[in-house]
């Protein structure tokens, strides 16, 4: 007959994950006991699951499980209350179960009962000659019934409180909203991440004062959001240095935003560490039971990275950001395999242009990533999110790798041509990184002044001091130095000046202006003009119409590179334009 608590019942069995766990100790101990009180060969720790009887531990019993029908602990378990039957094929409800059909006479069970009144089974003992139970016997196997659910809420709670915190955990939280699912289906709730640092500033902590770092910051953060939400509500802590707490129902998400900000405000006032400064919330709006418990969590910690670049730093999740973010982890994890399996990576080549004589004098290497499933992503997209991780310095070292290799190639066959690779801010801090690239240099035998590095302004102004030792080492080696996208940082022209660069790369947005009229064309002509009297050759980026190379040479402007000329191209095309421009036989 189907019962309808029966299905809660089943559920509150399931959460504790008990059923098919292996044996342990600290059940068997008891079942020892049992056993041993009634002077019976037999006894279990016996769940009550949909269709079977498991046993968690069991004494004298081979089998791990028999049916439920017809099975007394089942009857144990749904009445939650203690079962005795003296003598099994005396009971015409027993008389035809399998136990009696292996010969048991005797059974007694102790309900196992959790603190929600759910039976999830019994505590048994059974013996194969009838016989009655004493008070204190069944006394005593209750006693050890209750022992038994004491240990299984013991177990389980280990699993879900923090052990740093005292704070129930992730597993908490995505059972809790689970459960809301069930107990206000389809009403609207917001889930709050406070996330108290970003990983780099954990790592940067821990690293300069032990993991004690962690632990203060956690047990202050703990203290502090616990003082703002007071006692009745619950806190979770669902991540090293991350909490996340439901709001108030029916709070209205726009006034709730604001009060999150001035809560973040208590927060670092009631906080003595330094790490609270860095402190972001995410808010997730979600639909209880529809909305996926893993949702509600990633949703909301995508909103708490979105809330690094805002102020106050609060951020309501937006799945389109969220979509950005998504995709940039994704290509920041695949582009480590990119760099070992063959086929993902190439260098694409845009000649560089004398603006005078229209002679191509050199060529830019740029880096192109055809990813398996997302195809062609552009270096504009990859290289930002790469160069700021470890990666910046395999990516460089394929770059150069690769790009002079080519070269090698160029230069035994006669081919005089200058290439250009970029490189990342992080390169620059590299100690070994000069030594490097003259080892690349040396292996395929290029003389060093067929090369050049394009660092942009901001990769140097990250740690001038160590990027210009670099930069000092290479120019004392003979390796040419261009300043990239020059104009797009804040540097003066007086700081650059300090740099060993013999170069300097006009951004494509004041040559894509030039067309807009005087100013522009002013703008560009007094850089040119500076950048000669610091000594400079000046190339001009992104020319797209003849008109603006015509006007580049006009202000003297040294060399171009732009789509007029020719767009990057793949090696066999670049070989053919050079072949066509008189450098080089076309390609055989
Ligand atoms: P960048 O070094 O300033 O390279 C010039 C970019 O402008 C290239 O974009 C090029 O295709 C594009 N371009 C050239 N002429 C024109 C033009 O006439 N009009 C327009 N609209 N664009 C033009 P790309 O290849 O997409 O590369 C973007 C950026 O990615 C590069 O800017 C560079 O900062 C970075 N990058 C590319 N390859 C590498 C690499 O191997 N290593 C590193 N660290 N960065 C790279
Ligand atoms: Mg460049
Ligand atoms: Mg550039």
């Amino acid at each position: 007959m189907p019962d309808p608590n029966e299905d809660a019942r089943l559920d509150a069995l399931r959460k504790l994950n008990l059923l098919d766990t292996p044996p342990s100790e600290s059940f068997d101990r008891i079942t020892r006991m049992a056993s041993q009180i009634f002077g019976l060969p037999i006894s279990a720790v016996s769940l009550t699951d949909r269709d079977r009887q498991w046993f968690k531990s069991r004494v004298g019993v081979e089998h791990t499980s028999i049916p439920r029908e017809k099975a007394p602990c089942a009857q144990v378990a749904e009445s939650a209350e203690m079962v005795v039957i003296p003598d099994l094929l005396a009971d015409s409800g027993y008389a035809g179960s399998v136990l009696a059909g292996q010969g048991v006479r005797f059974y007694a069970g102790a309900p196992l009962v959790t603190r929600d009144g759910y039976g999830l089974g019994a505590l048994c003992v059974l013996g194969t000659e009838p016989r009655g139970a004493s008070a204190a016997e069944m006394a005593a196997l209750n006693d050890l019934a209750k022992m038994v659910m004491s240990q299984i809420e013991l177990q389980h709670a280990l699993g879900r409180i923090d052990p740093l915190s005292g704070l129930p955990n992730r597993t908490q939280f995505l059972d809790d909203i689970d459960d809301l699912g069930r107990d206000e289906p389809g009403r609207c709730r917001l889930a709050v991440l406070v996330d108290l640092a970003r990983p780099e500033q954990l790592s940067d902590g821990v690293r300069v004062m032990g993991s004690r770092f962690l632990d203060d910051m956690v047990q202050e953060g703990t203290r502090a959001l616990r003082a703002v939400l007071g006692a009745e509500r619950t806190l979770y802590h669902v991540a090293a240095t991350q909490f996340a707490f439901l709001a108030l129902r029916d709070v209205d998400q726009q006034t709730y935003v604001a009060m999150l900000a001035s809560i973040l405000e208590q927060v670092r006032e009631a906080s003595n560490v330094r790490f609270v400064m860095s402190a972001t919330i995410g808010v997730a709006p979600f639909l209880a039971g529809e909305t996926s418990s893993r949702d509600v969590l990633r949703t909301a910690h995508s909103a708490a990275l979105e809330a690094r670049a805002s102020d106050p730093p609060v951020s309501v999740y937006s799945p389109q950001k969220d979509g950005v973010h998504r995709r940039q982890f994704r290509l920041l994890n695949d582009f480590g395999a990119a760099l070992y399996e063959p086929g993902q990576l190439r260098l694409v080549f845009q000649p560089r242009v004398d603006l005078a004589t229209r002679a191509c004098i050199g060529a830019e290497a740029l880096l192109r990533w055809s990813h398996p499933t997302l195809g062609e992503v552009s270096p504009g997209e990859f290289i930002p999110i790469v160069e700021q991780t470890s990666l910046a310095r395999p990516i460089t070292a394929w770059v150069l790798g690769a790009g002079l290799k080519q070269l090698g190639a160029w230069w035994a066959a006669g081919l005089r041509l200058q290439l250009s690779i970029n490189v990342s801010a992080a390169n620059l801090e590299e100690k070994d990184f000069a030594v490097r690239v003259q080892q690349y240099l040396l292996e395929h035998r290029v003389p060093a002044e067929m090369l050049e590095l394009e660092v942009t302004e901001s990769a140097v102004m990250d740690n001038p001091a160590q990027a210009i030792g670099q930069l000092e080492a290479l120019e004392v080696a003979g390796v040419r130095l261009a300043i990239d996208d020059f104009g797009t940082g804040y540097s003066s022209l007086a700081y650059l000046q300090r740099l060993p660069a013999e170069v300097v790369k006009i951004d494509q947005s004041f040559v894509r202006d030039l067309a807009l009229g005087e100013r522009e064309q002013t703008l560009v002509r007094s850089m040119i003009s500076l950048s000669h009297d610091l000594g400079y050759r000046v190339v001009a980026e992104g020319i797209e119409t003849g008109a603006a190379a015509e006007m580049l040479s006009a202000m003297k402007c040294d060399e171009g590179q732009g789509y007029f000329f020719a767009r990057p191209m793949e090696l066999p095309d670049f070989e053919r334009w050079l072949g066509q421009h008189g450098m080089m036989k076309a390609a055989a």
